[in-house]
């Protein structure tokens, strides 16, 4: 692993003795207007698209086409259940059993209907801890659960900040949190991968300390899912919710995931909104059933779901279970890891990454701080065909996908935003 070297001759035989190298070809890479191939470092962003995933749309549209109505039951991959054609390889995704994971919605308000279950608050234990740099849409989500149940935004809501000069959180200081505050706290809600600095969480850690002082513990996966082995079940945590369109390729706005530990699956005094989708699947058209809830994740379906969308998270999923999270993840790290070496190699005074440098602190994300720059450096990688992410006031985030990026992108980026920095 650490055996790395510069120069074009090494990534090209890194590329070459890549067991997942042929997988590139599966994906369309944007091209500029010259037809050349850009390098596509954004896939914490929006995904790429798989080739298959017209084919997988074409089939339901064709079905609707010829089958109307009819395709609820009759369609190649019948509408009715098809969620559950997504069950099992989300569910290996996320490192989950099949009864705890259910594809629905979109990812805030998948959040939201946790929260409606999973945070409970009473006059003593109301409040909420979140990162202190968590992702804008979950700030908001949370905040809002809070003034919805009649507590202040700010006063119910408690920080886990970095320290003075540090960019990554310290799980000691979200135990000094809890000895302090442990008991007015109803819920820990925790982005298992950082979106600003990659750093990837022990989910386990966060959710034993949260349940031993009494908390509610959930975590949003956006940058997790399809990223990192997220071992959710394992992990124990209550609820955690993604969505598809970062690491899992399934377009843009796709619909979320949402995984409910398996110790709730049968708890039906939990209080949630429900809809005819969570209602037993026997009884659901005879439309005159008192409410009888689906045990596990499903219980928490609202609506029947757009299928065109679901046919889009088929194709990336199948391509997912081809090859298996544990294979991604060793190329992932591979891959990051070289990433890295080569940045070092640019010099330490321009360039600092503040993503963890412990590999199973991370998933494939580094965010790169460059020394002075503004985003006109950001610009300037775009103009030289390098897709990344921007973030202010001075950080390049960059995501070598396992999936589809290869080891020559990476040294090709290196070297434009060596040239840019000269
Ligand atoms: C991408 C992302 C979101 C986006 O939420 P949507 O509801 O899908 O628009 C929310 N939270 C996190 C942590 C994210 O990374």
């Amino acid at each position: 692993m650490s055996n790395y070297k510069t120069g074009l001759d090494f990534a090209k035989k890194q590329d070459a003795n890549d067991p997942l190298s042929s997988y590139r070809e599966q994906f369309h890479i944007p091209k500029d207007k010259h037809n050349n191939e850009l390098i596509y470092l954004c896939g914490n962003s929006l995904g790429l698209q798989p080739k298959s995933t017209k084919n997988y749309i074409n089939q339901e549209l064709e079905d609707w086409a010829n089958l109307g109505v009819e395709g609820h039951t009759h369609a190649k991959n019948p509408w009715l259940p098809y969620h559950e054609f997504l069950t099992t390889s989300m569910s290996k995704v996320v490192g989950a059993k099949p009864i705890e994971v259910v594809v629905m919605n979109t990812l805030t308000a998948n959040l939201h209907f946790m929260m409606v279950s999973f945070y409970k608050p009473t006059t003593t234990r109301y409040k909420i801890i979140i990162e202190a740099d968590a992702f804008p849409s979950d700030k908001y989500a949370v905040e809002s659960q809070l003034r919805h149940h009649g507590y202040d935004d700010k006063e119910g809501l408690i920080l886990w900040k970095a320290r003075e000069g540090e960019e990554l959180l310290r799980y000691e200081d979200l135990e000094t949190i809890l000895d302090k505050h442990g008991d007015e706290v109803a819920l820990v809600m925790i982005g298992g991968v950082n979106y600003y600095t990659g750093q990837f969480f022990d989910l386990k850690r966060i959710t034993k300390l949260g349940h031993k002082h009494g908390c509610m513990v959930g975590f949003d996966c956006a940058h997790g899912a399809g990223n990192v082995e997220l071992n959710l079940h394992d992990s124990g945590a209550d609820f955690a919710v993604w969505c598809t369109y970062k690491y899992l390729n399934s377009g843009p706005g796709s619909l979320g995931g949402c995984f409910v530990h398996e110790r709730h699956a049968h708890n039906k005094t939990l209080n949630r909104f429900t809809g005819w989708w969570s209602h037993n699947k026997e009884t659901r058209f005879k439309m005159r059933d008192e409410f009888d809830v689906i045990p596990g994740a499903e219980g928490w379906q609202l609506s029947n779901p757009p299928i065109l969308s679901m046919a889009a998270i088929k194709a990336s999923l199948d391509i997912f279970e081809e090859v298996g999270i544990k294979k991604l993840n060793q190329k992932s790290k591979d891959l990051t890891a070289y990433f890295e070496f080569l940045l070092k190699e640019l010099g330490q005074d321009t360039i600092r990454i503040i993503t963890p440098n412990n590999p199973d602190a991370r998933g494939c994300q580094l965010s790169i701080q460059v020394k002075n720059a503004d985003r006109a450096l950001h610009d300037k990688l775009t103009e030289a065909g390098v897709i990344s992410d921007w973030r202010e006031p001075d950080v390049i985030r960059c995501a070598p996908v396992p999936l589809y990026n290869s080891y020559q992108d990476i040294y090709h980026m290196v070297e434009k935003l060596k040239n840019i920095l000269k």
